[in-house]
Order: C-alpha cells, then structure tokens, then sequence
C-alpha cells in the first residue's frame, strides 16, 4: 500500500514534537505524512483507504537508539529479519543496530552489508560503528569511513573504551563528524568477577555484587572528555543514582551530553533476581535467581530506579532505549556467574513502560516523546515526528489492553525476557513503516473483537 493514499480516522494523535495531543486525521501518500488533520474529518478526500484507529493512540513509530541483532555472526540469537519484526511488534520503525556482531562493524564493507541486507526489513536499520578495530580498544576504527558508510554513531556496547587517550581521540574523531561517541560506561577494574547490583540481594544469593561506582566513575570520566574536546557524548542505559548526577551538571555546562535508560532500570529492580516478578521471598524460604534479570549494567535499587524514572521525566535523561539483547536458551541455562548479560526487550518495552504511566510517573505524552522526538534529535535526522513529507513511521497504541508476556510468541528468536507471564497493560495495536503495515495485532490474535485496530 506504499503508494497508496491512506488515512488513519478518529485516533488521539500524539506528536510530541508538533505539539499535538488531539483526535484528529493522519493523511499519507506514497509512503509520506501529507497531513493531521485539526480535527477528525468528516468527510474523507477521495482515493484514500481509510483504516480506523478509533480508541487508540497514533504517534510517530518509536525510535530505539540501541538495539543488539547478533546479525551477522550469532544468527541462531537474532537475525535482521527476525529482530526487526520484534521491532515492529513493538511499535519501533528505526532501530539503532550495535556493532557487537561477529565481525564487528568496523570497516565500511561489514556496515554497508547490513544495511544493504535490511532493506526490506520490517524497521528501518541505522547502524552503530566499532570505536576500536576489532572492538578491542586498542587502535581506533577508520571512523570517516564508517561514517560514510552510513553510521549515526559509534560504539564499543558490551565493552567500554578503558583508554581515557583513545577516548579522547575518538571523541574528537567522532566529533569532526558529527557523530555521538555512545561508551559503554564500566569500569572493568572495579567490576571483578561481579554478576548483580551490590546490595541485600545479592548478599542473600550469595552472588558477588557490583557497586554503582564502576558505572559512575567511568560517566564523569566520559563527561570530562567531552568538556575537553567538546564533541558528541551520548551515555547509553544509565542506572545509577551518581550516573544522572553527572549528566546532569554536565546539561547544565551546555556540553553536548545526551543520555539514554532501558524500559528495566526504569520499570524492574534487584529483587526480580529472585524471579519471582519483583517479590522477596519469605525469610527462611529458598531462595533462587533468574538468570533472565542477569543484565549489564544490573538491575539496581529501587532508590536508583526513581532516579532514573525522575531524570527522564526532568528530561536529564532524554531517551528510551531498549539495549535489547537477544540470548539463546543455553546462555541463561546455567549459573548466574556464567549466564549472558541482557534482557529481551523490544516485544514487551511499551507494555512494561505504561506502568510508569499508570503508577503516575510519567504522562503517555512525555513516554511518547521520549520514545520518537527524543531520540530524532540524537539522530539529527528527519525522523520522531508526523510532519508533512516526512516518513509515515507511525504506531498505533492501546493504552489498555491487557495481555500476558509469553516469549513464546516472540517475532525475537530468542526468549531471555524475566516477564514472562506478567500481565501488562499498554499494548502496541499497528505499527505502519513508510506508510506500510509490518505489524497489526489483530491479524496476531485472529480475533477480530479483541482489539480496534485497524479495519
Ligand atoms: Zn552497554
């Protein structure tokens, strides 16, 4: 239906960055918004198919800045075409793709393959570049090339750039560009060995925990980088309480600082180790672990997790972003020590996201903004928003459907989610890529009364 003209009727559109929140028309041709409307038409223009989104939420489609596909080199976790139907599902039309893949992204040839090979993939694929060669963190990767080549941005995610010389340099490669530097922010030599957020939890399992310093520490050195050089910095998944500390002075001071938090620091803490859904268990009952909440940087105190839930409504925190991280069966059937770090995210992002809304956290419109506006402006790109002529990415929201997270029903080839079987309220209803259906709940549930979605 891409060249079609199409009109989305009778929904609530949110568009943070237009300022819209109100019932009103969304007209597309040939893949771009032609209109929204001042209110619900009515009466159509004629030779537009009209889909119906009476009771639902249309916003621009989300943008995830940080997404890991394993494609290529770990296909059996996730392939492009896999992850970006879970992306579609989950109501994201661009996702950010890290350059952790076997090779690493790091020459121009690897990044222009992926993306040669995403396009007619169910979310539009932007690609991250290795900082470092090899990821390696010992020389840095031909970075004008990766830029050519395509890339928003460049990264080491899973590692960080230790070296404060290379990362100097790199800051002010990246910068010569343009590009935002996203580091991994861990200081490996105060990690040792530690599997979970330090605290009672941790103590009780008897698992080694690690301080929030090794976060911290390795922010304010990133930040200090990038009032030296003055170029980009984007902070990927902040957790910890000190972490907004830093991004926020450094707001403040105007450096080009923007930083990012996961839907499970904001929504899930340490005591769902125990994989009881966030409960502790009685003293004197046994006490387990879920190797799914294993996760870096760890799910943290609830203390942390209202820092971080207050830093993205203050806006120190600009953007969602699901670090989703695709893990075979076999890499969480173990012992926590030797589980895999991450957490299936982009199937289940919105629906856990509502609950800062229902728990009165955060308004739809702030959660929408930092799920498209936000992260367009990180990107620089004509992208977040249903300005005229601009790509109809659009998602359809139904802030109250009720489901149960099952993995496996996954569109992600892998299941490591610590939700499964958690009811959640808030569920992607459609999800339209260059005005192109890739996701409609309906046709997922063949049941045609158990959502308004499109018809
Ligand atoms: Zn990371």
């Amino acid at each position: 239906m891409n060249s079609q003209r199409v009109v989305i009727s009778g929904g609530r559109v949110i568009d943070p960055a237009q300022g819209v929140d109100r019932l009103a028309d969304v007209l597309m041709e040939r893949g771009r918004v032609v209109e929204v409307t001042p209110s619900p038409l009515s009466k159509f223009p004629e030779g537009y198919r009209i889909l119906d989104a009476t009771g639902l939420v249309v916003c621009p489609g989300f943008i995830d800045l940080h997404t890991h596909l394993r494609d290529p080199g770990e296909e059996h976790k996730e392939t492009i075409a896999s992850g970006t139907r879970a992306a579609a599902r989950g109501g994201f039309t661009t996702i950010c793709a890290m350059p952790n893949t076997e090779p690493a992204m790091d020459t121009g040839e690897t990044v222009l393959d992926v993306l040669r090979r995403s396009q007619s993939a169910s979310a539009r694929v932007l690609p991250i570049g290795a900082v470092t060669v090899g990821r390696r963190g010992r020389s840095l990767a031909p970075m004008e090339e990766l830029a050519e080549a395509g890339c928003i941005g460049f990264s080491d995610d899973g590692d960080p750039v230790s070296d404060d010389g290379l990362m100097q340099q790199a800051l002010e490669r990246a910068g010569g560009l343009g590009l935002p530097i996203i580091n991994h922010a861990e200081t490996r030599s105060m990690v040792r060995g530690a599997v979970m957020n330090q605290g009672p939890v941790a103590t009780r399992l008897g698992l080694q925990g690690v301080s929030r310093d090794a976060e911290s520490k390795m922010i304010a050195r990133d930040v200090y980088l990038a009032r030296k050089t003055g170029a980009r910095l984007h902070a990927p998944h902040l957790s910890a309480r000190e972490s907004v500390e830093h991004v926020g002075r450094a707001k403040d001071d105007g450096l080009d600082v923007t930083a990012e938090v996961t839907p499970h620091h904001l929504t899930l803490t340490d005591t769902w180790v125990y994989g009881l859904h966030g409960k502790v268990p009685e003293p004197g009952q046994r006490a387990v672990y879920d190797t799914n909440t294993r996760v870096n940087p760890p799910l943290r105190s609830e203390a942390d997790r209202m820092a971080v839930v207050e830093a993205l409504r203050d806006g120190v925190i600009d953007v969602i972003a699901t670090d989703h991280a695709p893990h075979a069966s076999a890499d969480k059937a173990c012992r926590y020590e030797d589980a895999a770090n991450g957490i299936n995210n982009l199937e289940t992002a919105f629906g856990s996201l509502c609950s800062l809304v229902q728990d009165g956290l955060i308004s739809l419109p702030l959660l929408v903004e930092r799920l498209t506006a936000a992260p367009a402006r990180v990107l620089r790109r004509e992208l977040g928003s249903l300005r005229r002529g601009w790509p109809a990415d659009l998602t359809l929201l139904d802030p109250n459907a009720e489901w149960v997270v099952d993995p496996l029903h996954f569109a992600s080839l892998s299941r490591n989610t610590p939700l499964a079987g958690v009811r959640l309220r808030g569920r992607v209803a459609a999800t339209l890529l260059n005005g192109r259906i890739v996701h409609d709940v309906r046709r997922e549930l063949k049941s045609p009364q158990a959502c308004r979605a499109l018809s």
